[in-house]
């Protein structure tokens, strides 16, 4: 029922693809599972939220991000209707981050997830309530933690030894500051910018679960950067850090087991480990955790084979597990926290990209070039993504074309969409569409080629804004100072 990702690098660059993927029955067809909620074709033609797609190329150029607004905030309901009063939701901006999106997540009700000072400044802009910010990341700077504590982030979640030593000492000093040594107007102005209360830590745990999932996404093995191994016995001795720190308010404990997971079997055996620290916990300190945090990855439809479970029984199934558990260990049932990213942000956008030429190549396919690639979707080359496209500004009874969507880049892997049909009568002009774009593009673009970003723009009622605005050559060569 699950398909399994690409396990590694293939070579239908050199070799021709043996066995091409079949041609869809039709072309023109919007499979619901892939495109926005509010995608719709209208006489032929691609529309999101009620905007035709020659509109948005007109007004606002192409390559363009065009994200619609109520996808993205229905998916945000859809979580914390699934997840209930007993669960919280953190949505994930290092999937997409600006101040809008980041506005409709905690609107819906969701924090927000941060991984760096910038994420943070982004969320802070927005006027997402501090306590309802997680802090996270690998290397925390000193500066980030430090205005993660100044301005009252209700989480961080602590991810090595030296980090623990550093968020103790701030706090301390934080806690010292306001307890005595400072006069009570300043005591009145600190906890007006936020630094009332210390954040509440959590503890990142690596469990040794491997998502299903491609290498280079999964976070969640022994052997890599992420949180404190509980084989070695270090996340142990990190809780035993915490708890020893006596400016560090202890909450609970995180794992977060990778990316496109499709069903519970990985969290189950995740929470399993996790919950099994936490017996040890409350045996050696006598302490029980207020607070599970099981991490994002939640799996979403990039192809039509692809299947993940509906979120309302991936909900009942964590928290099944959740509560079986704790009730097998005799552990009162902490909140359970998810945070969802891709799952939230990816499906409501779509990249509209014009055509520039179309090359057949050798009888094998056809290379059409289209005016972004690499720069605005690097996961094709980074990691082998699928993605589904569409002739977007008409439709075609032309017979299907195999062909490769590539991109405008000096590189041969600068591939956005490796295998799909387009119709034969493609040309030049006509605008393509690539589905479910909205996670890990725009925030992971670049200036490759010195080519400017594209615009990132909302559709909303048949009502566009722009969200972020396209880069401009301006933009670039005002970075050089010559
Ligand atoms: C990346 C990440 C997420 C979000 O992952 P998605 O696959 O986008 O849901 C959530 N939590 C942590 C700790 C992460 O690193």
């Amino acid at each position: 029922m699950h398909r399994a990702h690409p396990a590694g690098p293939r070579h239908a660059d050199v070799l021709p693809a043996e066995h091409p993927p079949a041609p869809p029955a039709d072309l023109n067809s919007l499979d619901p599972a892939i495109w926005p909620r509010g995608a719709r074709r209208v006489d032929g033609v691609l529309t999101i939220g009620g905007v035709d797609v020659r509109d948005l190329a007109g007004q606002y150029g192409t390559p363009a991000f065009v994200l619609d607004e109520e996808d993205f905030r229905g998916r945000c309901r859809d979580f914390t209707q699934a997840f209930g009063d007993q669960a919280a939701v953190f949505y994930a901006a290092k999937a997409f981050c600006c101040r809008a999106v980041l506005r409709w997540a905690a609107e819906e009700g969701l924090g927000v997830d941060v991984c760096t000072g910038g994420e943070l400044e982004v969320a802070l802009a927005a006027g997402v309530d501090p306590a309802m910010i997680t802090m996270h990341g690998s290397n925390k700077l000193l500066s980030e933690l430090e205005r993660a504590v100044a301005t009252g982030v209700g989480h961080v979640v602590v991810d090595s030894f030296e980090e623990i030593a550093r968020l103790a000492y701030l706090t301390e000093e934080r806690d010292g500051l306001t307890a005595g040594g400072r006069p009570a107007a300043d005591r009145n102005a600190a906890e007006k910018d936020g630094a009332g209360r210390p954040p509440r830590v959590l503890v990142r745990v690596t469990t040794g679960v491997e998502a299903h999932t491609h290498e280079f996404v999964a976070t969640a093995h022994d052997d890599q950067k992420f949180g404190f191994s509980l084989s070695s016995g270090a996340a142990d001795e990190a809780v035993r850090r915490v708890l020893a720190a006596p400016s560090l308010d202890f909450a609970g404990l995180h794992s977060h087991i990778g990316s496109q997971i499709y069903d519970t079997a990985g969290f189950d055996v995740a929470a399993h480990r996790v919950l099994e620290l936490a017996v040890r916990i409350r045996a050696e300190h006598g302490v029980h955790i207020d607070e599970l945090d099981l991490g994002g990855g939640f799996g979403i439809a990039y192809m039509p084979e692809d299947d993940p479970a509906d979120i309302k029984e991936v909900a009942q199934g964590l928290h099944d597990i959740v509560r079986a558990q704790c009730a097998a260990a005799g552990l009162e049932v902490p909140r359970l926290t998810v945070e969802p990213g891709r799952a939230i942000a990816g499906p409501g956008t779509v990249t509209l990209y014009e055509v520039g030429t179309i090359k057949d190549v050798d009888g094998l396919r056809s290379y059409v070039s289209v005016d972004g690639g690499m720069s605005d979707n690097i996961r094709t080359a980074l990691y082998g993504a699928e993605y589904t496209c569409a002739l977007a500004s008409r439709e075609s009874a032309a017979p299907p074309m195999l062909s490769r969507l590539v991109g405008r880049h000096c590189e041969s892997g600068d591939i956005v969409v490796r295998d799909t049909y387009l119709p034969a009568d493609l040309a030049p002009g006509d605008l393509v569409a690539v589905a479910a774009t909205g996670a890990y593009c725009r925030s992971m673009a670049s200036n490759y080629n010195h080519v400017p970003r594209p615009p990132v723009v909302t559709v909303r009622d048949g009502a566009t804004r722009v969200l972020l605005r396209g880069e401009t050559h301006e933009d670039l060569l005002s970075l050089d100072e010559g």
